[in-house]
């Protein structure tokens, strides 16, 4: 494993720069991805985000289209470095991944435990709340300028992955990079109003599907929500917007694991789970190849989804029931 040190030497001698994250990618992954695009392009250097398919429309706002390929293959051309960022393995860089596999120079940034180390340079960082927390300290260590829009993508990246600073990753280093990217001119309302306040009516029919479909198990400490292709379609949902409905299983009272089952292709079945504070679901979600963070994780199984949901739900009820103690609050009725 190496670090800072090494990313900073290579990203400083790199010439045209693609940087890619897990597909689709997320707040962090993206906001990650864009700092390190605009602090390059104003170092004069090519630089491009590779979003692998799409980007969600509530992160549109944060880029401009130059910013950003969105080909499931990533864009023509040659590129001296690549870097991946939030991706714990060159798999979950889906069609991008070939890219990565060939590149001469591979620069791999993560928070995930579970990082394969699949880059020619490695930093993994597990107590970093985020990789936008770890792009932060590494333009502090190359003395980069914290521009307004360096400041802005790097803010969504804590926001989302701190959950709004609200998960037990918020740590006093998080506020302090916080304050310092609002003094660099993030104005956090327009975050707000963008991110979490701009939602389509057809997101909100197929949130009440999926309220309406909801299940509980092992005594109120398991929720779980399916979100059938029939469901998607009857809403007219955007699919990169489905995986955002496991917010719903863990808001239950009492409940301690929450779980999303949403198709990901023919026959196939994308699994995220969410705890609340004591079952580590990224070693549940290793039990069917997946993996992710101890209260944040996820699988995809090549099953159909109603197979998929009872291999799935019949395991994590058993596990729950086992080691999750029972609280004195029900879910309610
Ligand atoms: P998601 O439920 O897709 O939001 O993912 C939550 C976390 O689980 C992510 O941060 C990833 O680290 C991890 N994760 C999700 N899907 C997979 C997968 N198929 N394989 C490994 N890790 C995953
Ligand atoms: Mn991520
Ligand atoms: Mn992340």
């Amino acid at each position: 494993m190496t670090g800072i040190a090494e990313v900073g030497a290579a990203l400083q001698h790199a010439r045209r720069v693609l940087l890619a994250s897990h597909v689709p990618p997320d707040g962090d992954g993206l906001g990650a991805g864009l700092a390190l695009v605009r602090w390059l392009r104003d170092r004069g250097r090519h630089a491009v985000f590779a979003a692998g398919g799409g980007v969600q429309g509530c992160l549109g706002f944060l880029y401009r289209e130059d910013e950003v390929d969105r080909s499931p293959a990533g864009p023509d051309g040659d590129f001296d470095v690549v870097v991946s960022l939030d991706a714990a393995s060159r798999a979950r860089l889906g069609g991008l991944k070939a890219r990565f596999a060939a590149a001469p120079l591979v620069v791999n940034i993560d928070h995930h435990a579970t990082n394969e180390g699949f880059g020619h340079v490695n930093w993994v960082d597990p107590d970093a709340s985020s990789t936008g927390e770890m792009v932060y300290r590494l333009l502090g260590h190359l003395e980069a300028t914290l521009t307004a829009g360096i400041a802005e993508p790097l803010y969504i990246a804590i926001v989302t992955d701190t959950g709004r600073f609200g998960f037990s990753n918020t740590t006093p280093a998080v506020h302090e990079m916080a304050a310092a990217l609002i003094e660099a001119g993030v104005r956090p309302e327009r975050i707000t109003s963008e991110v979490y306040r701009s939602v389509p009516p057809s997101w909100l029919r197929l949130v009440g599907l999926a309220i309406d479909g909801m299940s509980i198990h092992a005594e109120g400490r398991l929720a779980c929500v399916t979100a059938t292709e029939e469901m998607i379609a009857r809403s007219g949902a955007d699919p990169l917007d489905v995986g955002d409905l496991v917010d719903i299983p863990i808001s239950v009272a009492g409940v301690e694991v929450g779980v999303l089952f949403r198709p990901a292709g023919p026959d196939r079945t994308k699994v995220s789970l969410r705890s609340r504070a004591v079952f580590p679901v990224h070693t549940f979600a290793a039990r069917f190849g997946g993996g992710g963070h101890p209260r944040a994780a996820g699988a995809t199984l090549d099953e159909p989804i109603d197979s998929a949901r009872e291999l799935v739900l019949d395991a994590l009820t058993e596990a729950v029931e086992r080691d999750v103690p029972a609280g004195d609050r029900g879910a309610g009725a």
